[in-house]
């Protein structure tokens, strides 16, 4: 792999809030010619791209993007979750968008080499991490509609805080039933960047009547829980634990994955089914709702205290953090971190 020396290291920020700081130094490697260019692909300082007005991912949007995270501990040992599953989501999203495929083993490589790079910038406070996001943009100069011959791939990262510096907060969710997200034959079954230009709106709105984020609701029918803004929810109702199943306009998480195969693991009833918002406001009026969380990697685990449906509000359980909930938390970010075993083999060593 090619490196780049900067001639002047950044300063590390004092502050950690997500996604707002970059390391010194990026991945990238280009599409041209018919091919990825791996014998070009480097690791070189973290600057702007230059990018002719005409570029089509401006105008279409063909674009896809990854998150994963590094945690490294108080002994210096630094570690990924699960990053070919990264790997196989983006070459997976690639191809709905009709980006060329690329090696998952070599990107894997480069962002293992790019995190060991930036070492110092991984930051080791409890819940402390160094976000990665790679992506891919399509670069063709012109304003014809067509699956583009050039492509920029990027490997950026951001040390990012404590999700819950100030203890876990249950957030609110508003159940939207206007808007939708994603349909069966779309493209919410994948990472890609529309997805998120076309849920704003909705998490404005309900940002405004005072809610933290839109859980979604099915475009085909209106009635079944989807998922929330960039995470995938799970419902304990009267001890056992239920998340909708992936039919085509959910988001195969990582993190929803993990709790699902541990929860098992551990002796827990999981069910993958459609979950009707009937079915879960009945199970709040009659007292059977004892927890709902989200499940994504930026908060791990985020717990929901209050939901929001046809203008009335639902308390979850007794509105704070459940037993379920701070297991899968706990566990999760044991293992993420090297604090427990790593019976599923999950964890990778990059130092
Ligand atoms: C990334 C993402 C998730 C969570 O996936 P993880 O692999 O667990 O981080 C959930 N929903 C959407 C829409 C996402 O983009």
């Amino acid at each position: 792999m090619k490196f780049i020396k900067r001639e002047q290291l950044k300063e590390k920020p004092s502050d950690l809030q997500f996604g707002k700081h970059f390391t010194d130094y990026m991945f990238m490697m280009k599409y041209h010619d018919g091919g990825w260019d791996y014998d070009n692909a480097c690791i070189k300082p973290y600057e702007p791209f230059v990018l002719d007005p005409s570029t089509s991912v401006f105008h279409y949007g063909q674009a896809v993007f990854e998150g994963l995270k590094a945690y490294k501990n108080d002994k210096g040992e630094v570690r990924l979750f699960r990053p070919m599953e990264n790997m196989k989501r983006m070459n997976d999203s690639c191809w709905r968008l009709c980006i060329p495929q690329f090696d998952e083993k070599f990107v894997h490589d480069a962002i293992a080499e790019l995190v060991k790079t930036e070492k110092d910038w991984i930051p080791t406070a409890p819940g402390t991490s160094l976000y990665i996001r790679p992506f891919v943009i399509a670069t063709d100069e012109t304003l014809g509609v067509h699956s583009s011959k050039n492509y920029i791939m990027a490997v950026i990262l951001s040390p990012v805080g404590a999700y819950y510096a100030h203890g876990f907060d249950p957030v609110r969710l508003y159940v939207e039933e206007n808007y939708k997200r994603a349909c069966k034959g779309g493209t919410g079954n994948h990472k890609v960047a529309g997805n998120y230009a076309a849920s704003i709106l909705a998490a404005d709105e309900a940002e405004k009547k005072g809610y933290d984020q839109t859980l979604w609701l099915d475009a085909a029918e209106n009635k079944y829980m989807e998922e929330v803004g960039s995470m995938n929810i799970f419902f304990v109702i009267n001890g056992k634990v239920v998340t909708p199943k992936l039919g085509g306009s959910i988001l195969p998480g990582i993190t929803r994955r993990s709790t699902i195969e541990l929860l098992k693991a551990r002796g827990y009833d999981v069910e993958e089914r459609l979950v009707s918002v009937k079915e879960v406001v009945d199970a709040a009026k009659d007292g059977t709702l004892d927890e709902i969380f989200g499940t994504g990697t930026a908060a791990v685990v985020s717990p929901v205290g209050e939901f929001g449906f046809e203008g009335k509000d639902y308390k979850v359980g007794d509105g704070k953090l459940g037993k379920v909930t701070k297991y899968v938390y706990d566990e999760l970010t044991g293992i993420q971190t090297g604090v427990k075993p790593d019976e599923f083999g999950w964890v990778e060593r990059v130092i």
